[in-house]
């Protein structure tokens, strides 16, 4: 175990005196053991201008307060309100609600899962490789992501066929697939020549990135060390398949194949490979779920409401015209599919909510477009 770093914050904490040489030594051990985490630098440099990390011990569970364990009785709800579950627990959400699935559906207990190395594993996912900065891609849209998935393991079809190791995947998948997330897209990391674009060949960049930085956290945290070599390697590798099929780019690939199955009606749940991809299909749709909550619509509805000035009034068509783009091309057809093959109330929710979501920002739009017009300061 490599304790330097620890070793210098247990140093600067107490005010001792830090020499160069361990610094040399603390950043050169990091640099080879942490290449690639943007968030791990972010820390270290907090703790060289003096800021110590925050203390995450709070988060036992005994720690929960009464609300958010009321919360979690109903997490296999789809109106669960994920923002104010980060709230009530202190901006634990994906500790809490992560361990909370696991231990709930006998998966400790079933992989002899060590909780202190499952609580350190959780921590540094959530507090090392999300970037609280990131307005979207950061540790409460991994929490929402693996809710979402959570919802779709305990549907009929799959909650008769997954084995505990798919919902173990499953959902470790979910909490890990935006891991180390740097804020930017592929094409900008292409563009600037980013060493992780050189790294993975321009191809999957990200998803690359986030399914390595899984990997790196559960060997570090040991986790899964008491599982054999081969199931560990099996483990990795099936990680990785269901985080790089998150590539919004490679999109009308895997509806293309989905599409096949149904068409044919093919699909056998008994078939480990079959199983794979419907986890596969699962986390994609889990991923871009928030126009098929309740939630995301309410908030399209308070940004109607919005008295916006005309600059704002731009952003905002600019953002309708995005959105309904993304409902339209991304969301529907995957949620179309998705409910021919579960095609269970809340496969009719999520798409009922989708199209009111869509209604709504045609709405703003529309609202926007009629006010310009009778506006005479529009007309230069
Ligand atoms: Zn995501």
């Amino acid at each position: 175990m490599f304790e330097v770093p620890r070793l210098l914050q247990l140093k600067h904490m107490q005010g001792l005196p830090v020499s160069h040489s361990e610094i040399e030594l603390s950043l050169s051990a990091r640099n080879i053991r942490r290449l690639l985490s943007f968030q791990r630098y972010l820390r270290s440099s907090r703790f060289f201008r003096g800021v110590t990390a925050q203390n995450s011990l709070y988060i036992l569970d005994d720690d929960y307060n009464g609300q958010a364990k009321c919360m979690l009785e109903k997490v296999g709800n789809w109106n669960f309100d994920i923002f104010l579950f980060d709230r009530l627990t202190n901006g634990n959400s994906l500790v809490s609600l992560t361990f909370h699935l696991l231990s709930h559906n006998g998966l400790i207990d079933h992989f002899h899962l060590d909780m202190v190395k499952l609580r350190r594993f959780l921590v540094m996912v959530q507090e090392e490789d999300y970037h609280s900065q990131n307005p979207y891609h950061n540790a409460v849209h991994a929490a929402d992501v693996t809710q979402a998935m959570y919802c779709y393991l305990r549907e009929p079809k799959l909650a008769k066929s997954l084995t505990p190791w798919d919902i173990l995947l499953g959902l470790i998948a979910a909490a890990t697939h935006d891991l180390d997330h740097p804020g930017v897209n592929q094409s900008f990391l292409i563009n600037t020549n980013h060493y992780l674009a050189t790294l993975y060949k321009n191809t999957s960049v990200l998803e690359n990135h986030h399914w390595r930085s899984a990997v790196g956290l559960l060997r570090e945290s040991g986790l899964f060390a008491h599982l054999t070599l081969e199931e560990r390697q099996h483990m990795e590798s099936q990680l990785g398949s269901i985080i790089l099929a998150t590539d919004i780019s490679r999109q009308n690939e895997y509806l293309s194949q989905f599409r096949t199955h149904l068409d044919r009606g093919d699909l056998c749940l008994e078939n480990a490979g079959h199983r794979h991809f419907i986890l596969q299909m699962a986390l994609k749709c889990a991923d871009i779920c928030n126009p098929c909550r309740t939630w995301e619509l309410r908030d399209v509805e308070r940004k109607c409401n919005l008295d916006i000035s005309p600059l704002c009034d731009r952003n905002s068509s600019n953002i309708a015209n995005i959105q309904i783009g993304f409902i339209t091309y991304l969301v529907e057809p995957l949620f179309v599919e998705w409910a021919r093959f579960s095609n269970t109330r809340l496969s009719q929710t999520m798409l009922g909510h989708v199209g009111l979501n869509k209604a709504s920002w045609k709405g703003m739009l529309q609202e926007r477009s009629s006010s310009e017009e009778a506006d005479p300061a529009f007309d230069d």
